[in-house]
């Protein structure tokens, strides 16, 4: 690999004479060098668990900063995400990573009021049930919406891959679906529910039903198990960090022993059985036995263009799988708020509005609400989420268009007086991968095409899970599996 220091090179072809990385680690397998491709959650926790198990690591990004999706604003004493706002405390794997990165005590919990959630209904904000005594007296749904709930553990398993639409709708009715299950699938994945496929996007529905015949079964079957658990709890609070999740992302960056590679867009990557995988952008090449692309779907389809194949054409299918992979434009718009310029008093996490409201707006979070410190006291922010897979109109728009049409479709729910003290918008060009019916076919497709290049590595929202757990517990999974690869042991096997 090439020295940290010294990226640029004159040198028009360094073919095996790259450098070793500075500061090399050698903790008992001999520090064996890794080059990740992308510095977002995926890349940078693939990074940092490697470096634990004692490899010896060097991160290259194309932006001018680490976090990809996590990029947290700070304004006029307020302080808001432009992507991902929070995280679940329910995985190890990221209990894991945040103890070891030294950041326990600067963990920020969400306040008691955020576990109420709101839907848009006929115009007017609904507060979710939050236990089942809610639930049989909501007016969210009707008495026969409830009582077809109910009738949820007599239904059958199927047989084929469904949309998440189909099976919801299956089992528990028309009306979970509409006013629950189709906000929610807004609010992960900013996406269309008649399209995604439900093993794919929400693989833990699913195996309710595959292993308990019900999903209200399987959920009190989980309930009980949890409660029995010995060890350390997770209480699947939302949770950030003192200075916003790019916090943590700085803080991983901080501890690799070589500095990540900052404004570096690899452009290419070949392979020999000599120098192993070579990584070039610009005049500069690195080179190393193993190689993690911790990179959206289409950029992988170019990154292993150049990669020896036994089969060209199952390679350019694998690569055409890859650029089909739909990522829907999103804008957020977050703003402040004079606290006596909202009528409604904004005391829950936020709220999400399901398609049959025929609203723009897929969902707003009250961030000063969710977490202490992140608006002045007599302030609030909040951050409204336009566009997504179900297409959106308002993406058509310019910023100031857009930002009026959201003020008067939140009007309506909430009540405004006036405009914003500020406000900012970020675009998502391309933001949330979209698990489409077909997709697990896809990703084994891809896998498959790659399989006998062994030291090769994917990793990233595209394949295991859009949720920063997701990332974090297969960037886990994926030191582990380096490891047990280097010992010739399959340890999936
Ligand atoms: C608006 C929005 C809101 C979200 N809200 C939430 C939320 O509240 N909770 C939640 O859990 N998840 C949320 N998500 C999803 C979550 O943010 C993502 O799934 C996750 O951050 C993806 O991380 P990643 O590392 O896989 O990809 P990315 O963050 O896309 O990182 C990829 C990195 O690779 C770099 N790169 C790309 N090509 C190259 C190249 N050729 N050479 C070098 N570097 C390259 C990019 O610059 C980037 O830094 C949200 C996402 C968005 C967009």
């Amino acid at each position: 690999m090439q020295d940290a220091n010294s990226q640029h090179t004159d040198s028009p072809d360094l073919q095996g004479q790259a450098g070793p990385i500075p500061q090399a680690l050698d903790r008992g397998n001999g520090g064996q060098q890794v080059i990740v491709i992308g510095a977002g959650i995926s890349g940078l926790c693939s990074a940092w668990f490697l470096q634990q198990q004692g490899y010896d690591v060097l991160v290259l990004e194309a932006s001018a900063c680490v976090g990809g999706n996590l990029q947290t604003v700070k304004r006029d004493g307020c302080q808001f995400e432009r992507g991902p706002n929070s995280f679940m405390n329910n995985r190890p794997a990221m209990a894991e990573l945040i103890k070891g990165a030294g950041l326990e005590q600067e963990i920020v919990p969400a306040k008691a009021a955020a576990q109420r959630r709101f839907v848009g209904k006929y115009g007017a904000l609904v507060a979710l049930p939050t236990n089942p005594l809610e639930g049989i007296t909501t007016n969210i749904m009707t008495w026969p919406g409830k009582l077809r709930v109910a009738w949820e553990p007599f239904v059958g398993r199927s047989r084929t891959e469904e949309s998440i639409a189909q099976f919801v709708t299956r089992r528990l009715g028309k009306q979970m679906f509409d006013w629950l299950i189709d906000p929610f699938i807004s609010g992960v994945f900013a996406g269309d529910p008649h399209k995604l496929s439900v093993q794919a996007a929400v693989p833990r529905l699913y195996a309710l039903e595959q292993q308990h015949g019900s999903l209200i079964r399987g959920a009190l079957a989980h309930i009980k198990a949890r409660r029995q658990a010995t060890g350390p709890k997770l209480d699947g609070a939302m949770m950030t960090f003192k200075h916003g999740l790019h916090q943590l992302m700085t803080s991983l960056a901080d501890q690799l022993l070589n500095p990540v590679q900052l404004n570096t867009q690899v452009e290419s990557v070949s392979y020999s059985q000599e120098h192993g995988y070579m990584v070039r952008s610009g005049d500069a090449i690195w080179q190393a036995q193993k190689l993690v692309l911790a990179v959206p779907a289409k950029q992988v389809a170019r990154l292993i263009e150049d990669l020896p194949t036994p089969d060209e054409t199952q390679l350019a299918h694998a690569q055409r799988q890859l650029r089909s992979i739909y990522y829907p434009p999103v804008a957020t718009i977050s703003m402040a708020f004079k606290k006596q310029q909202i009528q409604h008093p904004l005391d829950g996490f936020g709220a999400l509005f399901p398609s049959k409201e025929n609203k723009q707006i897929l969902g707003a979070l009250f961030p000063s609400s969710i977490f202490s410190g992140r608006a002045q006291p007599d302030q609030h922010v909040l951050t409204v989420f336009v566009g997504g897979g179900r297409g959106s109109a308002a993406m058509q728009l310019s910023a100031a268009e857009r930002l009026a049409l959201v003020l008067q479709e939140l009007d309506g729910y909430v009540g405004i007086k006036g405009q914003p003290l500020w406000s900012e918008e970020s675009y998502w060009p391309a933001a949330i991968p979209q698990y489409e019916v077909g997709h697990l076919q896809k990703v084994a497709e891809v896998d498959q095409a790659l399989a006998h290049l062994s030291g090769l590595y994917l990793r990233s929202n595209w394949r295991d899970g859009v949720a920063l757990g997701d990332c974090v517990e297969s960037a886990q999974a994926l030191a582990l599996q380096v490891v047990a690869d280097d010992a010739g042991d399959d340890i999936y096997a």
